[in-house]
């Protein structure tokens, strides 16, 4: 049997993987985790810190919630957490959609085949367009 103390209250219980959180604080987080989605469709503009506030949640755990995906905010939002690879801002996930692409063509590289698809420049519609003036 495989126990582990929970990581948010500290309590023994029979871990079966993922996080190291008990049961009933895992429940909780589901719980605060409804609060904080509902929070955020009421008020999309919110920023990170303005929700922990309002939905008593931590920040590690709010940002862990973007970087799953689970939380989805708009374009304008001011929420934001940086890109583990290049520190850009993004909204969601781990890496922005450069990194990401970077990511998928090393990827891809790594794994190519005589005929390779050939790869078209995406250009995303949605993009900042400031952004390609900043070097
Ligand atoms: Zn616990
Ligand atoms: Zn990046």
């Amino acid at each position: 049997m495989n126990v582990k103390n929970c990581r948010r209250c500290g309590k023994i219980f029979n871990y079966i993987g993922g996080q190291p959180i008990c049961p009933s604080c895992r429940e909780e987080i589901e719980k605060k985790f409804e609060v904080v989605k509902n929070y955020i469709r009421e008020n999309p503009k919110a920023s990170i810190p303005q929700i922990c506030e309002e939905c008593e949640v931590d920040t590690s755990q709010l940002q862990q919630w973007i970087r799953e995906e689970r939380l989805v905010f708009s374009d304008d939002s001011p929420v934001g957490i940086p890109c583990e690879k290049c520190g850009t801002m993004i909204h969601a996930g781990k890496y922005c959609d450069k990194c990401k692409a970077e990511l998928a063509n090393g990827l891809s590289a790594s794994i190519a085949k005589p005929e390779a698809p050939k790869i078209e420049p995406k250009r995303d519609p949605r993009g900042n367009p400031a952004m390609r003036f900043l070097k």
